[in-house]
């Protein structure tokens, strides 16, 4: 069927190019044959943005090329630049000049390449009135020390709500459906009327749905319920999860679908199974912080999988390689390819925890170590163990801080156990800055001021 005019306005089609979910967020079904370019300009201005607005942060973790820079806090509570390619930075430079024992102390602090800059400007001054440069230049990363946190808060609003209505009555239009049984619906979205109060938030618990495991996919479900609401449910990047009626007593059979990979684009074909009936009772709150966090580990299993293939296709080349060339000695064939391999694996365990299949890697207390993660579970006898440390004091480069106080962060939920980050937070005695040390790198740095102490003492008879 080929429609003549625009679902909203009814004046004729002009051959618009829809993107039905906003090309900001890779959305791919596009139609010429919904909505005229005087529709599809407004609705460009004021209703599609609310989605890059929105999702934004999501947009720098899945590295899109329209994502925008933000500000992101540390666990110093300090604020650092986030670019697009989510790599922070100082936002200012900073150079101190303070005295002690006689020699002057020249602290720069701030993106790395900049703060050298900094710091040499004024070692030079210092120099040219007649002062000696002695000392070492120690460069901290702050990646190393910090976690950070982006401010983000998903706040349902009524220009969100007008916009899933927006794709939902496209989407209804594309599957060739009668647009007269939508009138009103369509009528208020063109008026964009932000009174539209019909959109129920739900799958905060899978109870809709279930993911795959490395699924990030955007979802358009066209169905009927028992009592034959014709509803659409609707999901973005699996954290924006909708259902929409759109009408009562609908007497046909309708079963449509939209699926996509969100990240790369394509279409996929999998059967899509609801685990429940969809309610709808308008309900607008639960907890997002869940959701987003799940989507990001799924993301991270799709990156940990694309480098691991990537890794193993080069040692294997260079297996290969060696193996002509007679480099690897007869009859340790298999082992210098496991050796390999296990590196590679180690590596990676590194860089991408809890993602290796083999074992339950939440139960790896080893592994939880390198990372300063600890389950829930061993949180209390943990802050028990080390609650002695609260209250000493502690000698860090030249600056002496009081140990404070531990500070959990839950991140990932898997095999239904919840990790939580650890940090140790210490506090600058003579600024009263706090400063969070992952507690693996706190009780290692504990641990080699504690052999030192011993290498100094006299050896005992
Ligand atoms: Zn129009």
């Amino acid at each position: 069927m080929t429609r003549m005019n625009c679902i909203y306005c009814s004046r004729p089609l002009d051959k618009s190019n829809e993107h039905i979910i906003p090309d900001s967020m890779n959305g791919r079904l596009q139609s010429t044959n919904i909505i005229c370019a005087d529709c599809n300009n407004k609705f460009g201005r004021y209703v599609d943005p609310v989605f890059k607005e929105m999702l934004n942060p999501l947009l720098i973790v899945f590295g899109f090329e329209n994502a925008r820079h933000t500000h992101a806090e540390g666990l110093d509570n300090e604020t650092y630049n986030f670019s697009k390619d989510g790599k922070p930075s100082y936002l200012k430079n900073e150079v101190t000049i303070s005295q002690e024992d006689n020699k002057t102390i020249l602290r720069a602090a701030g993106n790395p390449k900049e703060a050298l800059k900094a710091f040499q400007k004024q070692a030079k001054k210092l120099n040219e009135s007649g002062k000696v440069f002695t000392g070492d230049i120690t460069v901290e990363n702050i990646a190393e020390y910090n976690s950070f946190r982006i401010k983000w808060e998903m706040k349902v609003n009524s220009k969100l709500i007008l916009a899933l209505n927006k794709i939902a009555t496209e989407f209804y239009a594309h599957c060739e459906l009668d647009t007269s049984l939508i009138i009103d619906l369509l009528s208020r979205i063109r008026g964009l009327d932000e009174s539209i109060d019909n959109v129920t938030f739900c799958n905060w618990n899978c109870e809709v749905r279930k993911y795959a495991e490395d699924e990030v996919t955007h979802l358009i479900v066209l169905r009927k319920n028992k009592d034959n609401t014709l509803y659409c449910y609707l999901e973005l990047f699996n954290v924006i999860c909708v259902a929409i009626p759109l009408c009562n007593n609908y007497e046909s059979q309708a079963d449509f679908v939209y699926y996509q990979n969100a990240l790369t684009g394509e279409k996929l074909t999998k059967e899509i199974i609801f685990e429940t009936e969809v309610e709808f009772t308008n309900n607008r709150v639960g907890n997002f912080d869940l959701l987003i966090n799940a989507a990001c580990e799924r993301h991270n299993q799709i990156k940990f999988r694309e480098i691991y293939t990537e890794e193993t296709k080069k040692i294997l080349e260079q297996y290969k390689l060696d193996m002509e060339q007679g480099v690897i000695p007869a009859n340790d064939e298999k082992f210098v390819l496991e050796k390999r391999l296990g590196a590679m694996i180690a590596q990676l365990s590194i860089d991408f925890p809890y993602m290796i299949e083999d074992y339950k890697d939440e139960m790896n207390d080893d592994m939880n170590h390198i990372h300063s993660n600890l389950r829930e579970d061993q949180y209390d006898d943990f802050c028990e163990k080390y609650k002695f440390l609260i209250g000493k004091n502690v000698k860090i480069g030249n600056d002496f801080f009081v140990f404070d106080s531990f500070v959990k962060s839950p991140f990932i939920i898997r095999n239904s156990i919840q990790l939580l980050k650890v940090h140790f937070c210490l506090t600058n005695i003579k600024t009263n800055k706090p400063k969070y040390y992952p507690y693996e790198e706190f009780l290692r740095m504990l641990s080699n001021a504690a052999d030192k102490l011993k290498q100094e003492d006299p050896p005992a008879n």
